[in-house]
């Protein structure tokens, strides 16, 4: 940070206001969280001026012994990590993991099928805002009443339309996903099934969700939620099928050019971590967070999705709190608590307004807090949403004692 205030005072100005934010606020978007020191020195470090087109021991470019290294780190521990014995870790991000999936498995027109956004599925299962909706046809599952997958419901559509490739997964479903269902439901209708597990990796590595691993053909997940890695991608499958189906030549050269060796360096540190026993501990407290949060906002009159939540994220319905979403996250951020407006399933606002929030617990697990620290959360959102002219100085108090409880990084800048 040093060199980049003596350089450049415009952007550490910037960059310090944004570690500060990050110091002071607590931080509930569910697909966020903090990294260690050591995955941000990998990210920060001089392997990203390495151009490495290619693949361990079979690259376009000269001087890649030592960036070969760390990608086989990277790829032998992801590997050990989730128990399957193919990962390429070079995606760029999800949506490119995802996009190269795409690329491998189905012909542009063929039909896809993949929750949808309205029901917590992600922009690249199907979106006709995303190059997924564009080019294939898609076919698309929610949920119940209730808030939960309808596996009878997602069978009957797959029947009805036989798609080429079934998506599992979600950005905004609190609850577990049956991988086992649904590859009896691709088996039955001949599909290939993606496990899009970018949510709960972390919460799969450490056996808190059951893995999707010994279903899926192939599996893609973010290293960046609670699997707390560098923002980055990851595709997982089994070497027979990653070499039937050429997964390697769908992320390079089919959407991708060079990896950025520093980000995979950086994944090799953070799969390090996942594999220390500790990773465990910290999977369990996210869950433990997660339900003590949703047990305190149920208790103080909130509805959420589903009454409740299985994993890391809960979907807080507004509608009986006379606000919305968007009106909800400006108010929980006047006292620097964070958070993302969400649909909820058969929202009648529209996505810009919406009639709730998603919540998750990765990031202020990271930072240590504890199940009661949880309640004291739902207490100040509970002021906020309730009156928050009279309450911002009482919910203010409570987030500043919990941030200085928890200290984030201690960063002298
Ligand atoms: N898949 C799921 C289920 C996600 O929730 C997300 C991100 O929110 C992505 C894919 C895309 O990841 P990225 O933002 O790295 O492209």
């Amino acid at each position: 940070f040093d060199e980049v205030q003596a350089y450049d005072p415009e952007l550490a100005e910037a960059m310090k206001k944004e570690f500060g934010r990050q110091e002071d606020h607590i931080e509930l978007i569910a697909s966020e969280n903090f990294v260690s020191k050591a995955v941000m020195a990998a990210m920060g470090s001089p392997l990203t001026n390495k151009y490495a087109e290619g693949y361990p021991g079979k690259r376009y470019y000269g001087g890649c012994e030592f960036v070969d290294i760390a990608e086989d780190l990277a790829i032998e521990r992801a590997k050990e990590l989730f128990g399957c014995t193919y990962a390429n870790v070079q995606p760029h991000s999800g949506a490119q993991a995802n996009m190269a999936v795409y690329f491998a498995l189905v012909k542009p027109g063929e039909t896809v099928m993949g929750m949808s956004l309205a029901d917590g599925g992600h922009l690249t299962h199907g979106s006709p805002v995303n190059m997924s909706g564009t080019y294939h046809n898609i076919v698309s599952y929610g949920v119940d009443e209730k808030g939960f997958i309808d596996y009878d419901e997602v069978r009957k559509i797959a029947m009805e339309n036989k798609p080429k490739l079934i998506i599992a997964g979600a950005s905004a479903y609190p609850r577990k996903i049956d991988f086992k269902k649904f590859r009896e439901i691709a088996d039955e209708v001949g599909a290939f099934l993606m496990v899009d597990m970018a949510h709960i990796a972390g919460l799969v590595a450490a056996g808190l969700h059951e893995s999707p691993i010994p279903y899926a053909h192939v599996t893609t997940t973010t290293t960046h939620k609670t699997l707390r890695g560098p923002r980055g991608g990851m595709i997982l499958s089994s070497e027979e099928f990653a070499t039937e189906y050429k997964l390697n030549k769908a992320i390079f050269p089919g959407i991708q050019g060079g990896p950025l060796m520093h980000v995979i360096a950086a994944k090799a540190v953070c799969f390090k971590e996942a594999l220390d026993p500790s990773f465990k501990e910290y999977a369990k407290n996210i869950v433990d967070n997660a339900k003590a949060l949703a047990d305190g906002l149920m208790k103080r009159g909130f509805n959420l999705v589903s009454n409740g939540t299985d994993n890391h994220l809960m979907l807080v319905d507004l509608q009986n709190m006379g606000v919305t979403g968007k009106e909800t996250e400006k108010l929980l951020d006047a006292a620097k608590i964070t958070c993302n407006k969400n649909a909820i399933p058969n929202d009648p606002a529209s996505p810009f307004i919406t009639s709730g929030i998603r919540l998750g617990t990765a990031a202020v697990t990271t930072r240590g807090m504890q199940p009661e620290d949880m309640d004291q959360i739902a207490e100040a959102i509970s002021l906020l949403v309730k009156d928050v002219d009279t309450n911002k100085e009482k919910a203010l108090a409570i987030v500043k004692e919990l941030t200085d409880k928890y200290p984030l990084y201690n960063l002298n800048v």
